[in-house]
């Protein structure tokens, strides 16, 4: 059985593979993310999402 290819995920933040062998982190959800995506999540604070609501409206 060849089956050593390390595993790799794609990072829940970035989209961008993780090795899980470097990377060995995972989010509130247990998903992996890479270290430097889930400070990144942390110091964004994620009660300020603003809704894409454009103000004004052009509709003729
Ligand atoms: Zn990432």
């Amino acid at each position: 059985m060849g089956g050593s290819h390390f595993q790799e995920v794609p990072c829940a933040l970035c989209s961008t593979p993780v090795d899980l062998q470097v990377d060995l982190h995972a989010d509130e959800n247990g998903k992996a993310v890479h270290e430097d995506c889930y400070v990144k999540h942390l110091t964004t604070s994620p009660g300020t999402i603003s809704p894409s609501n454009s103000p004004t409206d052009c509709q003729s």
